[in-house]
């Protein structure tokens, strides 16, 4: 341990500010990632606070956070307009100037050179930061963060925009604090449980759950729709150890409720979407594929598009809204479109056939639905999507009825071509 300001563990509090955040326009995303960050790294948030872009407010929250935290990481309020006010606000409550910071400078210069555009005055003002700061460098914007100790606490303001945030997190601030602190290890372990209420469970393991404490092991319940997520979390400086005790209660809790455990979770990992799974699959495999869509209108595309690399096996697609492009461009003949209609297991098989013939893949996938909230009838209500999967020879289709909004009718048509596709290449 080095320059240790403060031995042991930190006690961190998180202030986002902005408006948005107030009035429900956006969602405070920027707290569950620090919080998640600093878990990580063996650093407990005792407490998140949003503020609205108010001095007054601003103020309050830090002289609040001040009297219980060592640590106080706050985001927002650093852009270049008037509505942004941290930086005056933060100036006001440390009582110091403003200083023209050349490296904070010599970095908007950076950016603005590389968007092929002058500095405005605006933004050469975003190079002054409060005179007894320390400049931290922003990589992917203009609001340089803020560094500032005082009583033996450390205040770091970053921007709100949450890459700018991630980046300054991940590669200053936390090395920063690492350095200064010892920190424990944080240990969450998941266990998904599937068929069972919150009550009843806690009745069925109460047992197990007393067994808990004398290993300073916390449960929580987190119940959702259909699974309840017990987490069980520890704290300590062995790391050995703490996973040894929380591997040996989920041994014993899959013992008492095999029934019940449908999987474990790894907290602070994303979880693997389904277009990045077919990716893989697809890429091991080394097989093409092309999409012909009607009622998902180019979101399936979308998908697998966004997964990076997917040029390697993603040809195209035909986004087949009309019957006339049913037609002229996938050759569903119009006696398929009378017969049975555009939302029909023949017609979608048609489509998937048609795709990869057309843009010589082995695969072809296709949807037809409707999407809603009108266009249903008795017989196809809004929700029905047919999907289709052609594989060399092979014809998959299934028909789904989802429910009545339409953009979750698209997505879960599109997830549910993915997942046949998945079905089919493992
Ligand atoms: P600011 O630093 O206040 O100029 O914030 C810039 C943008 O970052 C805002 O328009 C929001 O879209 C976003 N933002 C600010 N605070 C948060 C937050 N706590 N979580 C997620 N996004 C945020
Ligand atoms: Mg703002």
């Amino acid at each position: 341990m080095t320059n240790a300001i403060n031995a042991g563990m930190p006690s961190v509090e998180i202030i986002t500010i902005g408006d948005e955040l107030l009035i429900g326009q956006t969602i405070d995303t920027n707290s569950a990632y620090i919080a998640t960050i600093l878990n990580l790294n063996g650093i407990s948030v005792k407490q998140i606070t949003s503020v609205s872009d108010n001095e007054e407010h601003i103020i309050y929250a830090l002289n609040d956070a001040q009297k219980r935290a060592n640590i106080i990481l706050m985001t927002g309020g650093l852009g270049p307009t008037k509505d942004d006010i941290t930086k005056k606000t933060l100036c006001k409550y440390f009582n110091t100037g403003l200083r023209f910071d050349e490296e904070a400078f010599k970095n908007i210069t950076r950016l603005f050179t590389s968007y092929g555009r002058e500095v405005t005055p605006l933004n050469r003002m975003q190079a002054e930061v409060p005179t007894i700061c320390e400049t931290i460098y922003n990589e992917f914007g203009t609001a340089p963060g803020m560094w500032f100790v005082k009583d033996e606490k450390i205040i770091v303001s970053m921007p709100g925009v949450p890459y700018e945030m991630k980046a300054m997190l991940q590669n200053i601030i936390l090395p920063k604090i690492k350095k200064q602190f010892t920190l424990p290890h944080i240990i969450h372990k998941i266990v998904l449980t599937q068929g069972i209420g919150e009550s009843f469970l806690a009745d069925l393991i109460s047992k197990w759950e007393d067994s808990l404490s004398p290993l300073q092991i916390k449960l929580a319940y987190l119940p959702s729709i259909d699974i309840v997520r017990l987490r069980l979390s520890t704290k300590g400086y062995n790391a050995d150890e703490l996973n040894n005790n929380v591997n040996q209660k989920i041994e014993e809790l899959k013992q008492l409720i095999p029934q019940y455990i449908c999987g474990l979770e790894t907290y602070g990992e994303e979880k693997e979407t389904l277009e990045q799974i077919i990716g893989k699959l697809l890429k091991e495999k080394q097989l093409t594929i092309a999409t012909a869509e009607s009622c998902t209108g180019g979101y399936l595309a979308h998908l697998i598009t966004s997964v990076a690399g997917s040029s390697e096996y993603y040809v195209g697609s035909v986004i087949a809204y009309s019957d006339m492009i049913k037609e002229l461009e996938l050759n569903v003949p119009t006696q398929l479109l009378q017969e049975h209609g555009a939302v029909s297991q023949p017609v979608v098989e048609q489509m998937a056939i048609s795709i990869r013939k057309k843009f010589n893949t082995n695969i072809g996938v296709a949807t037809s639905g409707i999407a809603g909230p009108s266009g249903g009838t008795d017989e196809k209500p809004v929700g029905t999507v047919w999907v289709a999967v052609s594989i060399g020879n092979k014809i998959i289709s299934d028909r789904f009825l989802f429910g009545k909004r339409r953009e979750r009718n698209i997505q879960k048509s599109a997830q549910a071509a993915l997942n046949i596709l998945r079905k089919e290449l493992i």
